[in-house]
This record gives structure tokens, sequence and C-alpha cells, in this order.
């Protein structure tokens, strides 16, 4: 039988009734002969709860713990699909990460999947099961322990299992018909878009767009999975949603596909130090170690050998940040005068391969910016995409102006 992985995410399974419209789809793809594998996401609104309960008990969790209370919202829905589905006659059963076994590194709250055995699932759909309720987002680590892959992880899981298991397709359903040129919320100019390639997908998703993980468009690519993201909400039809592909087969080439933006970000000054070789690793190194993911990085023109450095990085880093490289200060490694944290930013960002071969694209989005009077605090660039920091109150201002910069609303 053919395969087919169908993931449902939070919004998708909110409610009883939701599930049960989910699980209605899942039987239309039955009764066309699929051997259908669903991943499922928590209830909406249940893991940042759950996320909620750790901060409040433990600032400075052992990420082991925060992997065991985290995943147990994907265990109920698994479980919720499962009688559902039975209470549609169609043969089904959930199982949870660590029964398939979903194994990952031991890289607690952000794993990495490295295996899934296919003979447990296969078996029984040997048996006649027709469905595979998996609880995405979750693993198991080489000590044995429960892990997580990350925010939005178990898009990850959807893909994952498409690659291991050969499926024809892998389906996302989520609560927007698709990928649009910027996140819809913003803009009602947004379009949608009906394929987008794989490298400018990883562009926007690692940029801030949450409607895929970076992960799983990763995967996706690496293993030539068929990713297609749909809407829950609409009617089910071969063309629905955005197909995630090769660049080769997308028919748009302007210079800018798509915006992106994050909200939750910092930018952190050490003001005043000693400009010296090394001095770089003895401040990257501690903060690497203590997990704070260093985004862009600027270091100013030295003044009788001291210098400003700048980095940005997420806001709920900003407390470890300040950890590692207080306690680098202590331990003599780095010396500065202060550290200041501005955690009133945000970081937009255009992307598109067309950058390749047309310039002049970050000249007309520092235009407009400036047009817009949004003062940009740091750029970084790369070859399909640039990003700039700014004051997080002009957030929108700066989305909505260069959406309608770059004409992404006509098609
Ligand atoms: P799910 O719970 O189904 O995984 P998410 O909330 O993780 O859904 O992702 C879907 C959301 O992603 C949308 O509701 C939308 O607000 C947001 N989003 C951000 N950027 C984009 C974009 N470019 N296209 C579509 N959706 C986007
Ligand atoms: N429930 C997890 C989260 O909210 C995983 C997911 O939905 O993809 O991050
Ligand atoms: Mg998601």
């Amino acid at each position: 039988m053919p395969t087919l992985v169908m993931k449902f995410g939070g919004t998708s399974v909110a409610t009883l009734d939701r599930i049960r419209r989910a699980a209605k789809r899942v039987g239309v793809e039955v009764s066309k002969g699929y051997d259908v594998i669903v991943i499922v996401s928590a209830m909406s609104g249940e893991t940042n709860k759950l996320v909620g309960y750790v901060n409040e008990t433990s600032p400075l969790y052992d990420a082991r713990e925060y992997d065991a209370i985290v995943s147990s919202g994907e265990n109920v829905t698994a479980g919720l699909m499962a009688l559902t589905l039975q209470e549609m006659d169609v043969p089904a059963r959930s199982w949870q990460g660590w029964q398939v076994p979903v194994r990952t590194n031991d890289a607690h709250a952000a794993a990495r999947i490295e295996e899934i055995p296919t003979d447990n699932i296969n078996g029984k759909f040997g048996e006649g099961m027709k469905v595979a309720i998996v609880a995405g987002f979750q693993g198991i680590g080489p000590d044995g322990r429960i892990t997580t892959l990350g925010r939005g992880g178990s898009d990850t899981t959807a893909v994952a299992f498409a690659a291991a298991f050969g499926a024809e397709r892998c389906d996302i359903y989520t609560d927007v018909d698709g990928v649009y040129t910027t996140d819809p919320r913003i803009t009602d100019k947004a379009r949608k878009l009906d394929k987008i390639s794989f490298e400018e997908m990883l562009e926007l998703a690692s940029l801030g767009a949450k409607v895929l993980q970076t992960r799983s468009v990763e995967l996706a690519m690496r293993y030539k999975v068929k990713l297609r993201v749909l809407s829950s909400f609409e009617e089910q039809s071969d063309e629905a949603g955005t197909l995630v592909c090769e660049e080769e087969e997308v028919m748009e080439n302007r210079p800018v596909s798509g915006i992106a933006f994050s909200r939750d970000e910092s930018k952190m000054t050490l003001v005043s130090v000693a400009d010296r070789p090394g001095i770089a690793a003895a401040i990257f190194g501690p903060l690497s170690d203590a997990g704070v993911n260093v985004d862009m990085i600027i270091q100013n023109i030295a003044e009788e050998g001291r210098t400003d450095m700048t980095f940005s990085c997420p806001i709920d880093q900003v407390k470890r940040a300040e950890q590692a490289l207080n306690g680098a200060k202590e331990a003599g490694d780095i010396n500065y005068h202060d550290l200041v944290a501005d955690t009133e930013v945000a970081k937009i960002s255009a992307v598109g391969i067309g950058m390749r071969s047309q310039s002049g694209v970050a000249a007309k989005m520092f235009k407009t910016l400036s047009d817009e009077g949004v003062n940009i605090k740091v750029i970084a660039t790369s070859e399909i995409k640039i990003s700039v920091l700014v004051d997080r109150k002009y957030m929108e201002l700066a989305v909505q102006a260069l959406h309608d910069a770059f004409e992404l609303e006509k098609a």
C-alpha cells in the first residue's frame, strides 16, 4: 500500500470536534487506499501552558524534566485521534515517540532525530491496521529519557516519518491554507504561494515564519519529501495549499519572495572590551556552551585598544547570556565595562532566490525603512536574504511597508 503522512497542528486538534474533522480527512485518504501515518501536535495552547509551568517552577530548569513535561500534550491528542478513528470503524492505534521508537540525540529541548525504525508500525499495517497515529515533537534519547525537538517540532516528526516510510507525500494541515508572502496575520495583502522552493522556505522558517519548523524543511530537502502545507478548515483537493519543492519547479522569478519576522529578539552589547586576538572566541565560546543561539554579530572599530561587541539572541536567552558573560568576566577570561541588553527589538528579513541575480534589493529595503522613519540597528545578509534589527514597535509597520515596496501582493 502507498503511505501518506498527515500532520495536524495545534489549532487543527484544539477541540474534540476538530479532532473529528481531522479524523474524517484521514478517513478520506484511507478510503483512497493509503496506509496513513498521522502526526499530531498538542491541542493549541497546551504546550505553552506546560512551558509556563516549567518556567514558574524552575527558571534555569533541567532540560530532561522540561522534555518530560512539555512532551505530554501530544500524548493526549494521539490517543484521542486513535479513539476517534476507531469510533469511525477505521482500524487505528497510537504510538508515543519512545514506543516507535523515534531515536534522537541527547540535545534535550532541541533534539535531532537520528533513526526511525519502520518494522513496528509496518508490522501493524501488515495486520490490517489502517492508521498509525504518532505523537509529534517527541522522541527518546540515548540515555532512555524523553526528548523534544524544539518548538514547532511536530512538523519535523512528520517529515522524518515521510522520509523513513518512503511516503508518497507529507501533508501539513494547519490554520492557514498555505505558505504566504508574509504572515497573513500582519497584512491582508499577504498572498498565498502555490509553490515555494526548499531554500526560500528554509530561510523564511529560520527567520521566524513559524508555519514550518526549520528542521522539517531541511529534512524534506535532503530526503526529497513531497511537502505540502494546507488548511484543515477548508475543502480538501489535490491542488490545495502550497507545495514546497525544488527551485526549478517554481515559476515565479522575482527578487523577493517573502518577508519573515521574529518578534522575540534582543540585542546585547558588551561595552568596551579589549580588542585583542581571541576576544571573539572568549566571548562567544561561553555563550555557545550556555546554549545561547547567537545570531547577528557586529564588532565596532576599536579605539585605544578597546571596542564594543554587539550580538543578537532570542529574548528568552538573555538571562543565560548574562550569566555566561558575567561568569567569563569573573574568571578573568574577558573584561568589559558594561553589558547592555536591549530587549525591545525585532528582526525583519526579506528572502528570495532572485537576489542572487538581481542587485539593489538591500538598497530598496533600507530606503523603504528610512521613508517610514524606522531606524535600522543591525544588518546581516547572505546570498538569498537580508535581515535587519529594528525597534519592536515598528515591526508591523516595517513588514507592511516592505511587502508593499516589493509588490508581493501581485502575482
Ligand atoms: P500549527 O499549530 O498548525 O503547527 P503554527 O501556528 O505553528 O501552526 O503555524 C501556522 C501559523 O504560521 C499561521 O497561523 C501564521 O500566522 C504563521 N505564519 C507565519 N508566517 C507565515 C507565512 N509566511 N505563511 C503562512 N503562515 C505564516
Ligand atoms: N506542541 C509543540 C509546540 O507547540 C510542537 C508542535 O506543535 O509542533 O511547539
Ligand atoms: Mg507549528
